[in-house]
């Protein structure tokens, strides 16, 4: 005879918040992979859940903030980023994360994005590209494929769409990865690397929206849609990301293509008061030699 006392735990029920449950996200969305990939890569670089937190924008991925057992901000639309720094620059401690879709960092959000990765901001974007307006009824996004179907280009899009790894590159983000959500233990590796690294961390991650741009873009499920990108994915680190930008048909080319170090937002900031601190002083004592007055004023 079952067991009725003894329920069924979640593997990952430590991790969500469960009386957020069952979530709105589709059946066969890629969403729920890169959710698990950030809490194991969190967990993986020794960070502790306490000291992490997770900011998202408007849309489909701006609902993993309501999910994730840790901190989390729910942010207006494309202004995640601008809100993260902020929680970065008032406790530095904190090990904060962007998750958000292509439509919020890369539309409305598209300038905050590359003034957040010029500047070397400590933050961690992972920008979760479904190709199209998910949420809102899909319309055509910035990195809907040329010739894809949407709902506001029902003949086929004629925009060229953005590369996003190439953008962020380009703008300076000093950690660039791209990954599929099928990739789970090598996107989880990347995250777990990007959230150790100081300075504007950038992961571009395909994910499957069987619903709306697979169903417009005749791609089947979710699955099928999994099966596809693996199918396509070429892993080259060496690439250049500004030279692999994204389409209906051609290879995915996936890796780490950019890990470099460089000073971070605030620790130039720390030099430019030290410097401003030197030079007040430096002024305030050729100015007492100058008039011969005692002490400082
Ligand atoms: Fe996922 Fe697409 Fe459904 Fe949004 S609309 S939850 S992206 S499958
Ligand atoms: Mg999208």
């Amino acid at each position: 005879m079952q067991d009725n006392s003894v329920m069924p735990v979640h593997p990952e029920e430590n991790d969500l918040r469960m009386d957020r449950m069952p979530h709105i996200w589709c059946s066969g969305c890629g969403l729920g992979m890169i959710v698990s990939a950030y809490m194991k890569g969190v967990k993986q670089a020794g960070i502790s859940i306490e000291k992490a937190v997770v900011v998202s924008g408007i849309g489909c991925t701006g609902r993993v903030a309501g999910y994730v057992k840790l901190d989390s901000y729910h942010t207006t639309h494309g202004r995640a980023i601008p809100f993260a720094t902020g929680v970065k620059l008032a406790n530095r401690e904190l090990n904060v994360a962007v998750i958000s879709g292509d439509g919020d960092l890369f539309a409305i959000g598209g300038n905050h994005l590359i003034h957040a990765a010029r500047r070397n901001v400590d933050l961690n974007v992972i920008c979760v590209n479904n190709f199209i307006y998910g949420m809102t009824g899909g319309q055509n996004a910035p990195t809907t494929p040329l010739e894809a179907y949407s709902s506001t280009a029902p003949y086929g899009n004629y925009e060229q769409p953005f590369n996003l790894v190439g953008i962020a590159t380009a703008a300076g983000a000093s950690y660039v990865a791209r990954w599929t959500s099928a990739h789970t233990k090598r996107l989880a590796d990347s995250i777990a690397e990007a959230v150790s690294k100081p300075g504007f961390s950038f992961i571009e991650v395909i994910s499957p929206c069987p619903t709306v741009f697979a169903r417009k873009n005749m791609g089947g499920s979710g699955l099928d849609l999994l099966k596809k990108y693996m199918k396509r994915t070429k892993i080259d680190h060496s690439a250049d990301p500004t030279k692999i930008p994204l389409d209906m048909s051609n290879e995915i080319v996936c890796g780490v293509f950019r890990n470099e170090e460089k000073p971070t937002f605030w620790e130039n900031v720390q030099k430019g008061t030290e410097r401003k601190v030197k030079k007040t002083m430096e002024y305030k004592v050729t100015k007492r030699k100058m008039t011969g007055q005692r002490g400082l004023k």
